[in-house]
């Protein structure tokens, strides 16, 4: 998945264009922009057809240009020093001499700054120079995309360039940590909640208010069909997405029950369901323990149970 420089120093040109680039990080792929251009910035809201008021993630090569973005406290400064480049999310309050639009941080006084991992991802931001708005290059609502042909299903017609980095390595959106006053998990994710609090402590449940981080809204990341959870056993007409040995391949997110797997190949799998010709999809349980409580919100928000 060797790419030439040009095609970087190209998606580069797009971006300085006011250009869409769909963007691959160790996540989830993006839909990336200028962070600093608003029209831009609408063009990702309009494309992904995402509520005006969902904040965007800017992404930064470098923590010294988070620090430009946003102010650091020195939980911010641990945490930043522990998990970046990688996939962890910061909010933190915004400075004034930040290159991300109004429109980006939906007129939030906070901004979420993140050093993505994926040596593609971190090409592109040093030869753009600047903060890019990243979200998930899908559909406001659906899967997100963990391969490249995905990513162009979803949006890959708004976007003036794309750089194909193969398979996501997590497959779920970056852990987002608030560090505004007590610190709290907005998102869960490959950074996990242990593994966080031995860093800084303990973190607090995030608000109920979904404003402050409408990831957490009711129905998001929702495949076609209906989904039901922690299934022991298919219905007629389910297509059964399993956890462990023991259970139907080709759709079994992890015949070994390692959860990083099945993170990996969660979204991918529910685009092959809804594509099954099944009428519902059926999924496993998955234990809650480590990475497997990112899995499961990602799939209650799946099928809608999350408020
Ligand atoms: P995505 O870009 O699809 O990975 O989603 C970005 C996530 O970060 C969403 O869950 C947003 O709600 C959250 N987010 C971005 N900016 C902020 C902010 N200023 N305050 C709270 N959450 C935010
Ligand atoms: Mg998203």
């Amino acid at each position: 998945m060797e790419l030439t420089p040009s095609q970087i120093d190209e998606a580069a040109a797009a971006l300085r264009a006011g250009g869409l680039v769909i963007l691959p990080t160790e996540t989830v792929y993006g839909l990336a922009a200028d962070a600093a251009n608003a029209r831009a910035v609408a063009a990702v809201y309009g494309a992904k057809g995402r509520p005006s008021f969902n904040p965007l993630i800017a992404h930064v090569a470098e923590v010294a240009a988070a620090r430009r973005i946003a102010r650091f406290d020195d939980r911010a400064e641990r945490l930043a020093a522990r998990f970046w480049p990688g996939p962890l999310t910061l909010v933190l309050p915004v400075l004034d001499t930040a290159a991300v639009c109004d429109l980006a941080r939906a007129g939030l006084d906070t901004v979420a700054v993140r050093s993505p991992a994926h040596p593609l991802a971190r090409a592109l931001l040093r030869a753009f120079g600047g903060p890019v708005v990243a979200p998930s290059a899908n559909r406001s609502g659906r899967p997100s995309p963990t391969t490249f042909a995905d990513a162009l299903g979803e949006t890959g017609a708004a976007a003036a360039a794309g750089l194909d980095g193969g398979p996501c390595d997590i497959g779920l959106e970056s852990t987002v940590v608030a560090l505004l006053d007590v610190p709290r998990l907005l998102r869960p994710g490959a950074v996990t909640r242990a593994a966080l609090e031995a860093e800084i402590g303990p973190l607090a449940e995030a608000e109920a208010d979904a404003r402050r981080s409408p990831g957490r809204l009711a129905r998001h990341y929702a495949p076609e069909l209906p989904l039901r959870l922690n299934a022991t056993e298919p219905r007629e007409g389910e297509v059964w997405l399993g956890f462990g040995p023991g259970f139907p391949e080709p759709l079994n997110l992890s015949p070994t029950g390692d959860p990083a797997e099945a993170a990996a190949n969660l979204f991918s799998y529910l685009r092959a369901a809804d594509r099954s010709g099944a009428r519902a999809i059926a999924v496993a349980p998955i234990p809650e323990e480590g990475l497997g409580e990112a899995i499961n919100d990602r799939l209650r928000r799946a099928a809608g149970f999350v408020g």
